[in-house]
């Protein structure tokens, strides 16, 4: 069998992939070992940029998702901050809104299945040969085995990506960045988000997002790497003798539930009765944009290590890297991967790095102490970071002024939908 495309994944980076190949009038396959509806461990919490990419597929998840209106950030020494999730917004746009990861894969696979991409559920990629004409794709085992050559490839196949590993080879599965734990906990409907910076997480942090008809995901996330760790977070993990431990990671969880503000937000719901089981999952927050394709292959979302490095927010950059990498191939380049690096670098690059610098600064309690202070200074502030802790604004746009807009940081801005009106950030 041959196409132009073959997807690898169908995450929100895969199936946005396939979407947009197929508007280039590329043909495309896209290929998951797992079979759909499937979950995936997340925050489920979407941000304006991810809202905008979504509606850009087509796709209106406006009656699925929860709202939130409301932002409560506590820091170390239990400094609160509230963010105005509405200030100067239109009625009806809103900054930030959680879904399901279960139920958005699958309407964006819809989304994908309808614009004309062909699926192969529940089959494993497991090799790559690569030459000069196209690439061989290998899947399935036994009798269920099958190869089908592409003009190109896209690895969408998420954290531990085996398209990564073979075009990166042996530093390919290297996991650096952050690793988090997820459970869903019954509690009555909400519309506030809440985050938390207790000093053992730092940089890390806990979170408790409302889910659409009730209930939370709540969780925490870690650096994984000591030397990315604040030094109380490095205590804990160097229990576990030096190394990243799931173990030292659910302990840290399991103290994160009993700080008296969670404990209260989730309304004394036991964790072991009320929830469901507590999920890990890796979170590549380490951008290297050295490695996001060879020759056929592009590498795009968790694959590509696009994950904010500070908040770990990923499927914006998930669906922004697709929309680049399917342009990039549309474009008919002599060299895609080169060109669909340029373009990331340009979209996304410079804020992940900036995001990567901070780190530094929310190590410590200080830090992060200094960035509520900042934040909570008057009206402009709280909305502006609001804005910017959701990516309204890019990451980097106060450093990169090619991206300054004429109404930058004055103008109406967030997501709104398509029957909603008001200006957009640009
Ligand atoms: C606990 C946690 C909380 C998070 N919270 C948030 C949040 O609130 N907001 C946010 O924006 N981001 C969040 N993230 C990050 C976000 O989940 C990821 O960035 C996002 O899922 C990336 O999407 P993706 O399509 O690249 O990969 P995935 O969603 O991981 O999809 C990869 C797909 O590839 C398939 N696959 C894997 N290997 C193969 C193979 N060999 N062959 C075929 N198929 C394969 C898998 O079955 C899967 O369906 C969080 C992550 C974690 C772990």
């Amino acid at each position: 069998m041959h196409t132009d495309v073959v997807v690898v994944g169908a995450g929100p980076a895969g199936s946005a992939t396939a979407v947009w190949a197929l508007r280039q009038g590329l043909e495309c396959i896209v290929v998951d070992k797992a079979e759909f509806p499937r979950d995936k461990t997340c925050g489920d919490g979407l941000t304006a940029s991810a809202m905008r990419e979504i509606e850009m597929l087509g796709l209106d998840v406006s009656g699925r998702v929860q709202p939130v209106r409301h932002t409560v950030l506590t820091g170390p020494y239990g400094t609160r901050v509230e963010l105005p999730m509405d200030a100067g917004l239109e009625p009806g746009a809103m900054m930030c809104a959680v879904m399901a990861r279960l139920e958005l894969d699958h309407a964006l696979l819809d989304a994908a299945r309808a614009a004309g991409a062909k699926l192969r559920e529940g089959v494993s990629v497991t090799r790559l040969v690569q030459d000069e004409d196209g690439v061989a794709v290998e899947m399935g085992s036994g009798a269920g085995r099958e190869t089908i050559s592409a003009r190109w490839v896209v690895g969408a196949d998420g954290a531990y990506s085996a398209v990564r590993k073979a075009i990166a080879g042996p530093d390919g599965g290297r996991m650096p960045g952050m690793h988090a734990v997820r459970q869903y906990l019954d509690s009555p409907p909400s519309d506030v988000l809440s985050v938390f910076f207790p000093a053992e997480l730092l940089p890390g942090y806990g979170w408790i997002f409302p889910m659409p008809g009730g209930g939370v995901n709540i969780g925490v996330g870690v650096q994984r790497s000591e030397e990315d760790c604040g030094v109380v977070c490095r205590e804990e993990l160097s229990r576990a003798k030096g190394r990243f431990t799931l173990g030292a990671l659910g302990r840290l969880y399991r103290e994160f539930l009993r700080i008296p503000e969670v404990a209260e937000r989730i309304g004394g719901v036991d964790p072991d009765d009320g929830g469901d089981r507590v999920w890990a999952w890796p979170i590549p927050s380490d951008p290297d944009l050295s490695c996001v394709g060879r020759g056929r292959v592009l590498l795009v979302g968790d694959a590509a290590r696009l994950v904010d490095p500070m908040t770990g927010e990923g499927i914006g950059q998930a669906l922004v890297s697709a929309r680049l990498a399917a342009e990039t191939l549309g474009a008919g380049v002599a060299d895609p991967a080169v060109a669909y690096r340029t373009r990331l670098d340009l979209h996304l690059g410079r804020d992940l790095r900036f995001s990567r610098r901070l780190l530094w600064v929310m190590k410590h309690r200080r830090g992060v102490e200094w960035g509520f202070k900042v934040a909570g200074l008057n009206d402009w502030t709280r909305r502006n970071v609001a804005r910017w802790m959701y990516e309204d604004y890019p990451r980097a746009y106060v450093f990169t002024p090619d991206r300054w807009g004429r109404f930058s940081m004055r103008g109406r801005g967030a997501y709104q939908f398509a029957d909603g009106t008001g200006g957009r950030l640009r």
